[in-house]
């Protein structure tokens, strides 16, 4: 793994990879149960590639997050798919707070069977040790803060975790490292990095912003003709050879986009567009299909 530059301002060289996983490794002797956090919109391109060699055997839940982003149909798909390789896993908006509760009371019944033997062996109850992880903007501190009741975030996103961490007690039985652990995204696969790209938090200058675009419009025409029309009034004829400049036109026309030098600016209509994905403002949409996981 060669690492990798991010525009959250983290530089993930071979030391920090390693550093990360130490100190992940080395808090997982204290908990029972790993929460792993990634994005709806690419629940396997967000994911980190070396977390199961890391964690190893502890239980684990998968939370995939901003549910309210992605397509509501692809999200159950992935949920299925992540269950059906033996994971627990549960989609959520983590604007919303009704959703912790739902996350811990999973937690819980994951980890019942365990209490239950600890019990049965006469250990006294005990709450159960939870942290969270994932790659930089999937929502760890979101997450972390809300069940601290804090506004700020005191952790930014440093590779691995920090020093000065604290357990913070979110209900009688339920107990959380107050520091999420930070993990790297999948530098080495184009395709995994381009839908990083895509999620808006992780620039990875893995192809010019122009591909991307022509990527971005082949593919929801491809699978959301729907929201290219009710966002821009725009349809697209994948055979016509000329439909990349008509919607560079039709798009510039439509949000009134000025001239520039008597031409369409191609980058205003680049920008804006890819900022209305960042946002969200285009739709609820999912960038990839359970069917492409390889491993
Ligand atoms: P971290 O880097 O993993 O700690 O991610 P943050 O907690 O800082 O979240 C990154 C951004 O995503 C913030 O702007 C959050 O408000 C936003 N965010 C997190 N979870 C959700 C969610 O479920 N839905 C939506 N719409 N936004 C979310």
């Amino acid at each position: 793994n060669q690492g990798g530059v991010n525009k959250s301002g983290i530089n993930w060289f071979p030391g920090h990879m390693a550093k990360a996983r130490r100190e992940i490794s080395e808090r997982m002797k204290v908990i029972d149960i790993v929460i792993e956090l990634v994005d709806s919109r690419a629940p396997y391109s967000s994911k980190n590639p070396m977390l199961n060699d890391i964690i190893n055997q502890k239980p684990r839940l998968i939370v995939l997050t901003k549910k309210d982003m992605s397509d509501d149909e692809k999200t159950k798909q992935w949920v299925h798919y992540y269950e059906s390789i033996g994971y627990q896993a549960m989609s959520v908006n983590l604007k919303n707070f009704n959703e912790y509760q739902k996350i811990i009371e999973k937690c819980r019944k994951v980890l019942k069977p365990k209490m239950d033997k600890e019990k049965a062996r006469g250990i006294k109850p005990r709450a159960i040790r939870a942290m969270v992880l994932g790659i930089p903007n999937v929502g760890k501190s979101t997450f972390i803060n809300k069940l601290a009741n804090r506004k700020a975030t005191v952790t930014g996103n440093k590779p691995g975790v920090t020093k000065a961490q604290q357990i913070i007690r979110v209900a009688k039985d339920f107990e959380l490292f107050d520091t999420p652990g930070v993990l790297w995204p999948k530098f080495e696969d184009e395709h995994i990095a381009r839908n990083i790209a895509l999620l808006g938090s992780i620039k990875q200058d893995i192809l010019p912003l122009d591909d991307l675009f022509v990527y971005v419009m082949t593919y929801l025409t491809k699978y959301y003709p729907d929201l290219l029309k009710e966002r821009y009034g725009l349809e697209i004829d994948l055979d016509d050879s000329d439909w990349l400049l008509k919607a560079f036109d039709h798009i510039a026309q439509k949000r009134k986009i000025k001239l520039l030098r008597g031409e369409t600016d191609y980058d205003r209509v680049i920008q804006l567009v890819f900022s209305e994905i960042y946002d969200g403002s285009i739709g609820k949409v999912t960038w990839e299909d359970y069917t492409c996981v390889k491993d």
